[in-house]
């Protein structure tokens, strides 16, 4: 509810004192319309909250395998408006938080968010940049973009500019830790809801795989292109003799067939594996060189990108602007309700990973997950910012951590 406690006087510009306690201007022109102008734009404090959610079976991928998602949870004030965001990453992510938002945020103009962020990386150089301490600063800059577009009263996808009031996702899970029927039902149920694509983990059983990938295909029937991940499990030659066996059971797509650090290894396969599959990596760039570096060494047919881990909205941004100046489409690794806003707002942008363990934890924790409808994501235009609140009493059973810094 907006209270006024000063008197409107007609013909002027007043200050007044809100019923929350912000101050903002009222143009009281004759003719003007009423505008509310915050005038407390630098950020008051901040809360880091971290979450630790078991899967719901335990998940395994070629290289890896867990059975909980920690995820850590942001939230900036300034005057009457808090931005939200977050990255997924490990519980120690929540301590580098803190320390930027202390030592490089508050106090800060939400509108400098470039400045804001050259400071973090400053702040962090003796750390060492990529990694946990990228996804902290991911989770504060994603914030500060959240917190801007809620101080203007905008969807943040208006905030960036749409090129698209929606964007296709895929389906991704598949995991090798899945039985032939849980990863049929799962693929199945992608299928039906309209998906397009949808991608399996490959890898950990490399002898088993093809099995899997015909069973795949026979409950697919045609109605989804498949694309699979590695997860960096082989070695360059044997990835290539892979994306020929991938490719003649119709795959499209080959993610990460070597690891993400082995650029040359990933530009052979590119290079020698039919036409008809596409090599597509970059989860793992932490920092805008890491995407020059993909890019430079010709590895990949795709670039991917994620918002939660390359430092934020900010970097996410200059990732696309390198696929339109190197005719690369953009593809958003899991967190889809940060990037299907993103993803709208980027012409490079082809679709956006559809990550079953995200998909499940942001419907779980916050209201206002984007969800994919007929395969395809739509954020929600009538919520300001990235439109994301915490459910609290929902999210607090799986709260490991609570710091405030003010
Ligand atoms: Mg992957």
């Amino acid at each position: 509810m907006l209270r006024l406690f000063a008197p409107r006087i007609p013909g002027t510009f007043t200050t007044l004192r809100l019923g929350n306690g912000a101050v903002c201007t009222v143009d009281t022109r004759p003719g003007s319309s009423l505008q509310r102008m915050p005038h407390d734009t630098r950020v008051s404090s901040g809360l880091v909250e971290t979450f630790t959610i078991p899967t719901s079976t335990p998940e395994s991928d070629g290289t890896a395998s867990w059975d909980s998602t920690t995820v850590v949870v942001v939230q900036l004030t300034a005057g009457a408006h808090t931005g939200l965001a977050y990255t997924y990453t490990y519980e120690a992510a929540a301590d580098i938080c803190a320390y930027l938002i202390h030592k490089e945020v508050l106090s800060k103009d939400v509108h400098f968010i470039p400045k804001i962020h050259l400071d973090m990386d400053r702040a962090v150089r003796n750390m060492g940049r990529p990694g946990l301490v990228s996804c902290a600063i991911a989770a504060i800059d994603n914030c500060l973009w959240d917190l801007k577009a809620r101080m203007l009263g905008l969807p943040l996808l208006q905030l960036l500019g749409a090129a698209r009031d929606q964007i296709a996702a895929y389906g991704s899970g598949g995991f090798t830790s899945y039985t032939d029927k849980e990863l049929i039902e799962q693929v199945s149920n992608w299928a039906e809801e309209g998906f397009s694509c949808v991608k399996m983990k490959v890898g950990r059983d490399p002898h088993r795989d093809p099995h899997r990938i015909k069973e795949v295909q026979k409950a697919l029937g045609g109605r989804a292109k498949l694309y699979v991940d590695a997860n960096g499990a082989f070695h360059p030659k044997t990835a290539l003799e892979k994306s020929r066996e991938y490719a003649d059971l119709g795959a499209v797509w080959f993610e990460e067939p070597v690891s993400s650090d082995d650029r040359s290894g990933l530009n052979f396969v590119r290079e020698h594996c039919p036409p008809r599959i596409c090599v597509a990596a970059g989860e793992y760039a932490y920092v805008p060189d890491d995407f020059r570096l993909l890019i430079q060494a010709e590895a990949v047919d795709v670039l991917q990108a994620d918002g939660t881990r390359c430092g934020g909205i900010s970097n996410f941004l200059e990732a696309a602007g390198a696929c339109e100046m190197f005719h690369l489409p953009l593809s958003a690794h899991t967190s889809p309700s940060l990037h299907a806003t993103l993803c709208c707002a980027l012409t490079p942008a082809m679709n956006v990973e559809y990550f079953y363990d995200h998909y499940r934890i942001e419907s779980m924790i916050f209201d206002g997950a984007v969800l994919a409808r007929k395969g395809m994501l739509a954020p929600d235009q009538t919520r300001p910012g990235l439109g994301l609140q915490l459910k609290e009493l929902d999210a607090a059973k799986f709260r490991v951590s609570r710091k405030t810094v003010s």
